[in-house]
């Protein structure tokens, strides 16, 4: 028995996000893995086992996972927003990489989830409208160096930027410091859209200029949505304003 590895995304919050794939390989599992606040979203099943784990530990996640499914179980690892957008999906892809050669004949599925990035730009309109790119901004896996080198490149060619990871307890300072490098690129009047938990209760949404960015207050939980010179807002009577970046660019930017 090779055994099935199904690796979930649970997308940002609210259950409604969940897709009906992903409800159907929750229900199919014998065994749930996972960071201890995404599987108690996971509706509780019997005679389905649930093995929580810290954040941290999605190496460590990864193993347990193929190790149990290696044994011939139906196991499922799941992810917030999307398991291959900074998640567990290259995580298991890791594992069985340098793993022993069984875990290359588990099955494996990647169930698709709506990511924060999209959550987020679907509540204030359309700033991925033209060309984008994510970043995380944790230096946990890379150097920072490398981080501001992307930030560089990213908004001097144009791209609306996805920050993910903006900012965590051991790492107070990155986000202000990203903001600094990309003011070097972009007017004071770019606007940058702050997603506070998304879908989930206590979600907040801001947008401000870049000259204010820093002003505002970043969690662990924000996904932050610089434009590009394109990208624009429109004010509404008694509405919230709709940012977002049109389809067509005229010229190089930057
Ligand atoms: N796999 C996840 C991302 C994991 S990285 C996904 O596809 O969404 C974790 C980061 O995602 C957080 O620091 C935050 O930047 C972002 N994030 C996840 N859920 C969010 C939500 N509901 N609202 C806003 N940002 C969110």
């Amino acid at each position: 028995m090779s055994g099935h590895l199904a690796v979930i995304g649970l997308g940002p919050g609210d259950a409604r996000c969940v897709t009906p794939e992903a409800s159907g390989e929750l229900a199919a599992a014998q065994a749930l893995y996972g960071y201890a606040p995404y599987l108690d979203r996971v509706p509780v099943r019997a005679g389905q086992t649930r093995h929580a784990s810290d954040n941290r530990e999605e190496r460590a996640r990864a193993a347990a996972a193929l190790r149990h499914a290696a044994l011939g179980a139906r196991v499922a690892i799941v992810s917030g927003g999307d398991p291959g957008v900074f998640a567990m999906a290259a995580a298991v892809c890791e594992e069985i990489e340098s793993g022993p050669e069984g875990w290359r004949a588990v099955d494996i599925t990647i169930v698709p989830g709506v990511t924060a990035m999209l959550a987020v730009a679907a509540r204030i309109g359309a700033p991925l409208g033209h060309d984008f790119c994510a970043l995380s901004l944790s230096d946990n896996l890379k150097p920072w160096e490398l981080i501001e080198r992307r930030l560089d490149a990213a908004a001097s060619a144009g791209f609306v930027i996805a920050l993910y990871n903006p900012i965590s307890r051991a790492r107070p300072w990155q986000f202000s410091a990203a903001v600094e490098r990309l003011r070097r690129h972009l007017p004071a009047s770019t606007p940058v859209i702050f997603g506070r938990a998304v879908t989930r209760p206590g979600e907040q949404i801001d947008v401000v200029t870049l000259d204010r960015a820093d002003t505002v207050a970043a969690d662990m939980a924000t996904l932050v949505i610089v434009g590009s010179r394109e990208t624009r807002l429109i004010a509404r009577p008694g509405k919230p304003p709709l940012v977002y970046t049109p389809r067509a660019a005229a010229e190089v930017s930057a």
